[in-house]
């Protein structure tokens, strides 16, 4: 027997449509190339967005056809956003720190129509317009006159291009499962990989992010998105808070500026923030240079890469901000987990309050976890087992854009992320690695990550990472690349000394390398693969 109930299609739409009917007065603050500080409001965007939408319609954009964005956060790539999958088109956000090859790669692969450009990267793009084939033209995001000077060919501004249209779109009825979005991961080996999100995948994302335990979002939050939104979508943040109608803040080119984060808090009574560890480092070491306050901020979500327990710390003792941690993948639309306390938190010690939050928290009700040894055979959730991470849900990536399904996924439908977990009695998830990074001494494996939280524990390192090194004996044993904080000094014995009782005897690293920078991605994690090349040649004495 069949449920009697409206089979509703759950678009991108209904969220457009349902925040200009009962959010249109809630405000979208942005900090854009052109403007300090843009303000306006929901019913304003999506009036801009339908405008949009017809100008796209105008340039004959077909359903299904992808339009690329290279932007930063602001209310016009918010608009792009919106007006692309509401009118059947496909919003391909592309990370514009990536290397111009593989950009190239990128919107070729996707065959992008239009490419809709912050004016930053128009420099980037003109040494590349001559490989871009498959785009007809370039859109300026900035004012009349910012299309002026370039030479991509049929560049107009955004403006322009927008100007003159009606407010309203005859928004088209979309089949829940077509395709709205999409994203490339900018894997470690091989070419870069298209996500392709549905209409669907990305509403039930959205229910499951607004939930209490998980971003919790309301009519009452101002949410500050650090997170670019070429990073899956900006962790879902923009559909989420035009959902519930929460005021939106957009740092725009300023993602990494302490001091515009502090502004904006301050200025725009931001509750609630999201975006990887370094953009807090970023703010605290402002903070903490100016004395400034950040007092509205109640909550920051830390995901992307691990988050130090110093970064928690300093939020909660200095400025009385609860980090929650998360754990996701492009290929998860991208949440995965999410750190809230369990039911029992507060019967707990605080070093067992403290080993819960470092966690990256338990599935967000819709996904499925389990991990898996070397032959496939499921491991308890006893928090110390170490298994290949496995995942399936209504939000993961069934198969690539024109690749299909990839070695990750197996053919009972999990997708294997590449990551190292252990999972404890409660549920709550440790990511203890990557795959590829994880350190294989003598059979048993050694988390990189663990070893890398704990060098950054100490007061005079900046950054760390930790890599196997090829041991004659053990085959591989960790090796520890520091970077210090500015002025301060260290010896390799007193780093090492540190790891005592922190971590396994066995775990210390053999050795210690101390070095000015470390390599990092696009997306600013830290890039093990460039320092293993870097430190190919290295012996352990
Ligand atoms: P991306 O698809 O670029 O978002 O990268 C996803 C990968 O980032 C995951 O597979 C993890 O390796 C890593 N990652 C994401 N969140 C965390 C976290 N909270 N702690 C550790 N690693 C994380």
């Amino acid at each position: 027997m069949l449920g009697l109930i409206m089979n509703r299609q759950l678009t991108i739409t209904s969220i457009m449509e349902h925040a200009r009917k009962f959010h249109g007065d809630a405000e979208v603050v942005s900090v854009t190339a052109d403007q300090p500080l843009h303000r306006y409001t929901y019913r304003e965007a999506f009036a801009r967005s339908a405008r949009l939408a017809n100008a796209l319609a105008r340039l004959g954009i077909l359903q299904g056809e992808r339009i690329g964005t290279l932007a930063w956060n602001d209310y016009r790539h918010l608009e792009v956003y919106f007006a692309t999958s509401c009118a059947g088109f496909v919003c391909h956000t592309i990370n514009p720190r990536l290397f111009p090859e593989q950009i190239e790669y990128i919107v070729e692969h996707a065959e992008d129509r239009w490419l809709f450009v912050d004016p930053a990267f128009v420099p980037l793009l003109e040494a590349l317009k001559h490989r871009l084939g498959c785009v007809e033209g370039f859109v300026i995001l900035g004012p009349a006159g910012a299309a002026a000077k370039t030479t991509l060919r049929n560049a107009v501004d955004y403006e322009t291009l927008i100007a003159g249209e009606p407010d309203t779109f005859d928004w088209p009825e979309l089949d829940e499962n077509s395709a709205c979005a999409m994203c490339y991961t900018s894997g470690t080996t091989g070419n870069p990989k298209g996500v392709v999100y549905s209409h669907r995948a990305l509403v039930l994302h959205t229910y499951a992010c607004l939930m209490p335990d998980v971003m919790s979002l309301s009519a009452r939050e101002v949410v500050m998105p650090v997170v670019p939104m070429f990073h899956v979508n900006a962790w879902s943040i923009p559909y989420g808070a035009a959902a519930v109608g929460a005021k939106l803040v957009f740092p725009g080119p300023k993602m990494g500026d302490g001091e515009t984060l502090q502004r904006l808090i301050e200025g725009e009574g931001v509750t609630v923030t999201a975006g990887v560890p370094t953009v807090w480092l970023a703010l605290l070491t402002h903070l903490d240079r100016t004395g400034k306050q950040v007092p509205s901020l109640r909550r920051v979500i830390v995901g992307g890469s691990a988050c130090p327990r110093t970064i928690m710390e300093e939020f909660e003792h200095e400025h009385g901000v609860h980090v929650h941690h998360a754990w996701g993948m492009t290929e998860m639309s991208p949440m995965g987990t999410f750190n809230s306390p369990s039911a029992d938190f507060d019967t707990l010690s605080s070093e067992e309050q403290w080993a819960q939050r470092l966690r990256v928290g338990r599935p967000v009700y819709g996904v499925e976890v389990k991990i898996v040894d070397a032959a496939g055979k499921e491991l308890p959730w006893d928090g110390v087992s170490f298994g290949a991470l496995k995942v399936r849900g209504p939000w993961i990536c069934a198969e690539y854009f024109r690749i299909g399904k990839g070695d990750a996924h197996d053919d009972e439908g999990w997708f294997e992320t590449g990551d190292v977990a252990t999972i404890d009695r409660r549920g709550y998830v440790a990511i203890t690695d990557r795959t590829k990074d994880v350190i294989k001494s003598g059979g048993e494996w050694i988390s990189s990550i663990d070893l890398e939280n704990t060098a950054v524990a100490h007061p005079a390192v900046a950054e760390a990472a930790v890599i196997g090194a090829y041991h004659p004996r053990w085959d591989e044993r960790p090796l520890l690349c520091v970077v210090l904080h500015p002025g301060e000094q260290l010896t390799r014995e007193e780093m090492l000394a540190w790891f005592e009782g922190k971590v396994a005897k066995w775990w210390v690293p053999d050795d210690v390398v101390f070095v000015d920078g470390l390599p990092h991605t696009a997306t600013g994690k830290l890039s093990k693969k460039d320092l293993r090349e870097r430190m190919k040649d290295y012996r352990f004495p």
